[in-house]
């Protein structure tokens, strides 16, 4: 079959005003340092007038859509709600997960992830993980503060990866009121209750 091309019109010839490049630049300075001296004033006065966070002091409340580093939600008893079904390590596009299935017949338990690792240096935070959990066994956290300077130390096992379920309360809410999962399990609390902030 034979292809047709089109050729899209481009404005290509640039003014005098566009070829010279300084009004460009000074108009990009004068934005840069408007906002910078606003900002500035907003500091000294203590009355904010742009939206400035002063970061590490101070930390956004990420909405409850955000996703950070993925995680495992822990039962109360110190267990991974995990089955070790795999399904997660299948939908992962970055194939960052592995999985080390065990059985615990003592226990009731079938299965659970024996290890739980996760590459996070190849996680794109995507959530298809926490997608593809039947168990709401594996969430996305809030948590991006991940900075290494080698690349084992960014392989989260099992121990780290672990979130008490009640700290996941705000993410495992939004998630069944998307999905609107009428069947999910409900959240069990802890003796003590954190506050609402998250992992
Ligand atoms: S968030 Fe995406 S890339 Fe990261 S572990 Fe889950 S599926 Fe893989
Ligand atoms: S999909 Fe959920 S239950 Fe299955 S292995 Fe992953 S985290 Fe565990």
């Amino acid at each position: 079959m034979a292809v047709r091309v089109v050729k899209v019109k481009r404005h290509e010839k640039l003014g005098w005003a566009e070829r010279l490049y300084l009004p460009a630049i000074v108009k990009g300075l004068a934005t840069t340092s408007g906002h910078f001296f606003r900002n500035l004033k907003g500091f000294i006065t203590g009355r904010r007038t742009a939206f400035v966070v002063q970061y590490p002091e101070e930390r956004v409340d990420y909405p409850d859509a955000f996703r950070g580093m993925p995680v495992l939600v822990q039962l109360p008893d110190g267990m991974p709600r995990c089955v070790a079904c795999g399904l997660c390590e299948f939908a992962c596009p970055t194939d960052c997960i592995s999985i080390v299935p065990g059985e615990l017949p003592d226990r009731g338990i079938e299965r659970y992830p024996e290890a739980f690792d996760i590459d996070i240096s190849r996680c794109m935070f995507c959530g298809l993980c926490e997608e593809a959990c039947p168990e709401e066994a594996i969430v996305m956290s809030r948590e991006v503060e991940l900075a290494s300077f080698d690349r084992e130390s960014m392989i989260f096992h099992k121990e780290q990866l672990l979130v008490p379920e009640a700290y996941l309360k705000r993410r495992l809410e939004f998630l069944r009121a998307e999905y609107e999962r009428e069947d999910a399990p409900p959240v069990r609390r802890e003796p003590q209750q954190p506050d609402a902030e998250q992992a």
